[in-house]
């Protein structure tokens, strides 16, 4: 894969010999490199920041934990998150992945593994990017004619419902979080108003393909049941 010379990675960790190791190796490798040290630092970065293609986040940081930035990565956008977690912390792999995580490297790292991990997310983005026919069972969406179908009949999707469709097939079988979705639908969470507009959106979409695609996780959010295959039309 070429590395696009617009490729920034942000790396979030509090031990300076580490973070400068990370940094000098995805520099020779041709990313563009972004460091932060604690979670304030971050946080300011993913609110102001478009431009993060893939996040290394540790998990332990001396004002807080990487578990609750990757929730709040997750209201922004969808791209790739690897977790840095402490070895055998399986507790810690286990919730990362829930946040909504895509991976994790385990310290201390084989340098080769963690560009190995890196350049595997950043191509299954490419990927899904790229295709243009997502299905999941009966269901297929056309992403370049805005079409879905259950079998061979043409689903009359309104806008919105097509969008939560995608949310949830872009994730395949991962939870969605409530909040994650409600942004991405209407960029901006105000809780009173989008939480009912949020679960009516659900129940049509239900309605529409079909009940038992769609499973709820209480207080938490959506997730797609069945795998999503990704190809080009
Ligand atoms: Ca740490």
């Amino acid at each position: 894969m070429n590395i696009k010379q617009e490729t920034k990675i942000l790396i979030v960790e509090d031990e300076p010999y580490l973070l400068r190791q990370i940094r000098d190796l995805l520099t020779r490798k041709g990313y563009i490199a972004e460091t932060a040290s604690s979670r304030a630092e971050t946080v300011s970065r993913i609110l102001n920041e478009d431009d993060i293609s893939l996040y290394l986040l540790d998990v332990w940081l001396p004002d807080g934990d990487g578990f609750g930035l990757c929730s709040m990565i997750r209201t922004k956008n969808l791209r790739p998150v690897i977790f840095l977690t402490a070895c055998d912390d399986e507790e810690s792999v286990v919730r990362g992945l829930e946040t909504g995580g895509d991976d994790y490297v385990v310290k201390p790292f084989r340098t080769a593994e963690l560009l190995a991990r890196i350049r595997a997310n950043l191509r299954r983005k490419d990927d899904r990017t790229a295709a243009t026919v997502w299905r999941c069972g009966d269901i297929r969406a056309d992403l370049d004619a805005n079409e879905v179908y259950k079998g061979e009949e043409k689903l009359n999707l309104s806008a919105v419902e097509y969008k939560l469709l995608l949310a949830l097939m872009e994730n395949g079988e991962r939870i969605v979080r409530r909040e994650t979705l409600m942004e991405y639908l209407w960029d901006r969470w105000d809780q009173e108003i989008e939480d009912n507009t949020l679960s009516v959106t659900i129940s049509r979409l239900r309605r529409k393909i079909g009940a038992e695609y769609i499973e709820t996780i209480r207080g938490f959010g959506y997730r797609l049941k069945g795998p999503v295959g990704k190809a080009l039309a």
